[in-house]
């Protein structure tokens, strides 16, 4: 099965709708990370280059069908206008009488961004007049938010049904590189997996030991697997009520012949704050005061050994709390590491992953990895096999234009 790309419609002087993930990390009002408003360029571009009027749809945090102005896509409008390098218009809601008057005013190789889909509880919900009523405001429909396609919502799946439908070149461009780079993956694998929780990462990392030669873990989750160990954490963040379900993967990796790497040291500290005293500990003598926030060096050259005799890294999540020093050394040394080796030529590497980008980006070694993916649930989900809903749907309505 496939789906149409942009090429195989006829797109000129039409009005695209354009399905966007502009979910983009921002601290008070300030986009902190571009990559996924940068990733959206050459679909900007070919899009204007065919004289369409591109109307950019995008969900924004979670404001639960409700009309909520700390969620407002607003903010993005000048960021947009300054990437893009383009007219971009800002309509107040993303349905209804006066998006469609803007929309019509709007001339040919502009943008008119809407308001948060996620003001309307009929985009969770995949609700058919919700996406009716979006359908309505162009002729074709262009879905270039792969980091979304895990969803089945409204601007996702049910809007397909109503228009003639294409992938952008961002879907493209994901999709193929992962495939290429992942569907039949050189051995031996490592997977590298850190962030804050296994609860979020079960599928995941219970399919990743059935494929992968190593599963590196670091971050937050494998406190768990060093409490299900019978090591002591102190009063590191810890899921102690899935002690059972991190035995059960270190069991299914035993029986798969994957190895499971924990950390051998750690770096910790009596609280959670920028300057916070740290230290070092074995993991056998974590003290009970003391919360696990980092990898240790040890543990760095270990993995940096595992990683030496690997040729494939597949990347998610951070090894510590990146976000304040000294706490993210782990995960940027770790990724030099592997920047270094994909630059040698040594080993293929994707990442991808909510935080994974931001986090991976404090040392600028993200330009070397093989491949970067924007999404972090969808790539999860296409790493485990499952189907996207947001490709399925585009595979499913291959109407031309
Ligand atoms: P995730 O979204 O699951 O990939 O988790 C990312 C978050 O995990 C980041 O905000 C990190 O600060 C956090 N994190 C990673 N390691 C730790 C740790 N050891 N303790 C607390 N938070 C952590």
């Amino acid at each position: 099965m496939s789906y149409n790309t942009l090429n195989m419609l006829n797109l000129t002087n039409k009005t695209v709708i354009l399905r966007a993930d502009l979910n983009v990390p921002a601290h008070d009002g300030v986009v902190t990370d571009f990559t996924r408003i940068d990733r959206l360029i050459p679909t900007i571009d070919y899009l204007r280059s065919q004289n369409t009027k591109i109307v950019v749809i995008s969900h924004y945090g979670r404001p639960k069908g409700q009309v909520n102005p700390d969620y407002s896509l607003s903010f993005l409008t000048t960021v947009l206008i300054d990437r893009w390098s383009c007219p971009v218009h800002f309509s107040e809601d993303c349905i209804g009488e006066d998006a469609q008057a803007q929309i019509n005013d709007m001339g040919e190789g502009e943008v008119m961004l809407l308001e948060n889909l996620r003001f309307h509880a009929g985009e969770e919900k995949n609700d058919k007049a919700f996406a009716a009523a979006l359908a309505q405001l162009g002729d074709v429909y262009v879905n270039d938010a792969f980091s979304a396609t895990h969803r089945a919502h409204a601007s996702i799946d049910a809007i397909t049904a109503l228009l003639p439908s294409a992938a952008g070149l961002l879907v493209e461009e994901e999709l193929s590189n992962l495939e290429q780079i992942l569907k039949t993956p050189e051995q031996p694998i490592a997977a590298v997996v850190g962030g804050a929780k296994i609860s979020t990462k079960l599928s995941l990392l219970k399919n990743l030991v059935t494929q992968v030669d190593y599963l590196i873990l670091g971050g937050g989750m494998a406190n768990t697997f060093l409490l299900a160990k019978g090591l002591g954490v102190g009063k590191s963040l810890v899921e102690a009520n899935m002690i059972g379900e991190a035995k059960d993967i270190m069991q299914a990796a035993q029986d798969a012949d994957c190895q499971i790497v924990l950390p051998i040291d750690v770096n910790c500290a009596t609280e959670f704050a920028a300057g916070a005293q740290c230290e070092i500990q074995t993991t056998s003598t974590i003290q009970d005061d003391l919360m696990v926030l980092d990898v240790g060096p040890e543990s760095i050259a270990n993995v940096k050994e595992i990683l030496a005799t690997c040729k494939t890294v597949i990347w998610n999540g951070p090894m510590g709390a990146f976000e304040i020093r000294p706490f993210d050394i782990g995960t940027n040394e770790l990724a030099q590491v592997v920047a270094k080796l994909t630059k040698d030529g040594k080993v293929k590497s994707v990442a991808g992953g909510g935080d994974t980008v931001a986090a991976l980006d404090g040392t600028d070694s993200s330009k070397d990895f093989t491949y970067i993916s924007t999404a972090g649930g969808a790539f999860l989900e296409w790493l485990e096999g499952k189907t996207l809903p947001g490709i399925a749907a585009l595979e499913n309505n291959k109407k031309a234009a």
